[in-house]
């Protein structure tokens, strides 16, 4: 091998090594351009698209309807005051005060925050027949409403910790 060719191949090896830093870096920070507190603009896109900005586990749980594991979840024993945002595009879903310990393994809350925080459809999935709640902003999967909670409403929002995203006041 002459000198050249071992020139070369050392700034190849350069260049791929500070490719794939890049490719790394890149995975670990998704950025998510939709993500804002502030904007109450309707977002609509395909999951295609979602795919490339959630990171994998919000994805299976936000756009394929997933659930995560009983008492696994970040805010399922939290109680910090603050307000809880949809993990996907930053639509602010639940205030502190309406949490409540239900002692069913997920975050639970007896009211949203706004009345265009959430919207509600039927699931029939799975044999049962259950209210679905999604995103007021982005539709994405949060998790379902049962009419089994404490007062004033009497409702539980059973939410999955990954759908949210929590901020202090
Ligand atoms: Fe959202």
């Amino acid at each position: 091998m002459n000198k050249l060719t071992a020139g070369l191949m050392l700034i190849l090896t350069f260049i791929s090594i500070s490719f794939a830093q890049q490719l790394v870096k890149k995975n670990a920070m998704k950025t998510n351009p939709y993500y804002n507190t502030s904007s109450k603009e309707k977002i609509n896109l395909p999951d295609q698209e979602w795919e490339k900005i959630l990171s994998p586990e919000l994805f299976n749980i936000a756009r394929k309807k997933g659930t995560e594991r009983a008492y696994s979840g970040t805010y399922n024993d939290f109680f910090e005051t603050g307000f809880y945002y949809c993990a996907a595009c930053g639509n602010k879903l639940f205030e502190s005060d309406s949490k409540f310990a239900s002692s069913c393994g997920w975050p639970s809350f007896f009211e949203a925050y706004s009345e265009t925080s959430v919207k509600y459809i039927s699931d029939k999935s799975h044999g049962m027949i259950r209210t679905e709640v999604l995103c007021g902003r982005c539709d994405a999967h949060l998790g379902h409403i049962f009419d089994d909670g404490p007062k004033p409403t009497g409702m539980r929002f059973c939410m999955n910790s990954i759908s949210l995203k929590f901020e202090k006041k």
